[in-house]
Parts: C-alpha cells; structure tokens; sequence
C-alpha cells in the first residue's frame, strides 16, 4: 500500500550558532536556535516519515526536554526512524523538500544537500528532490529570524 507524509519545521536563527541543513554543515554568521542541532530539513523529514508510518511526531519520539536529545546530530535521529520504518517493512518511494531561507542563498547548495539525503536514506539521487525558496523579504523567514523547510514523502508498505 502507498502512504503519504508531510512534514514541517521552523527555527529561529541566532548570531554565532552553527546552520545545518539537510545534514551539512552550511557556512553562515547565523545559526538555529535548538534543543538538537536544529537541522530544520532533517526535522521535517523526520516527521514526515513518522507521518507516512502513522508513528506519530518527532516530539513524541525526541522530546526537547529530554537532555539525552541535547545537541544531538539530526542524522542519528533520522538513522533511528529509518530503523523503525524498515522493522514495519516500509520502503521510502520519493521525497519532496522545499528550505525556506532568505539567507544564506541556497540554490548553489541544492545539489550537495540532495546528494546528503539521497546518502542518508540510501536512495538515488532521482528519488530526492530539493527546492530552496526565500521568504521575499517579509515575513520571519524574509527578515532573516527563522528558516523553516517542508517535505513530502511517499513510501510503499509490504503489508
Ligand atoms: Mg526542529
């Protein structure tokens, strides 16, 4: 059976911190404000998994108060869903992804952060898709205070 899910995540961005998106580590003056490491492309993928499984959201598996989650690598977190939908015999099909950023300018990274998530989900290249939008100027995302990302993914149950 085919399923569907989306997922979405949104984060502040503070002077000085580290920017991962999809998994790199993005050169820029700002950061992600987080508990983890704030990989907003990771976290949407996550939950969009977790949607597609029906296994709830990342809070409930990650919650932001549990200090084992502290700083955690987002690509361990992913690991671990990837794990659970594998034992329930899912097989991601596609994913879709859209960063919002107004800065830094992504269009130069799409490739490598495809190349990223296609290597994380063990996927080809041709299954992963990657759009970066800005926020035009308004709006969190258009002034700079936040990134956010979205993503779709289908998967195929054996069940
Ligand atoms: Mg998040």
């Amino acid at each position: 059976m085919i399923r569907i899910g989306i997922g979405h995540d949104t984060h502040r961005l503070q002077e000085g911190l580290p920017l991962w998106i999809g998994g790199l580590k993005i050169p820029h003056s700002h950061g992600c404000v987080a508990h983890s490491d704030g990989d907003v492309l990771l976290h949407a993928l996550i939950d969009a998994l977790l949607g597609a499984a029906a296994l709830g959201d990342i809070g409930e598996w990650f919650p932001d108060t549990d200090p084992a989650w502290q700083g955690a690598d987002s690509a361990r977190l992913l690991e671990q869903v990837l794990q659970e939908l594998h034992i329930r015999k899912y097989r991601i099909i596609n994913v879709d992804a859209i960063v919002f950023t107004q800065k830094p300018k992504l269009s130069p990274l799409k490739p490598a952060i495809r190349e990223r998530i296609s290597s994380l989900l063990q996927l080809p290249p041709e299954c992963v898709n990657v759009k970066a939008k800005t926020g035009e100027l308004v709006g969190p995302i258009g002034r700079e205070e936040a990134i956010s990302a979205q993503v779709a993914v289908l998967v195929d149950s054996a069940t």
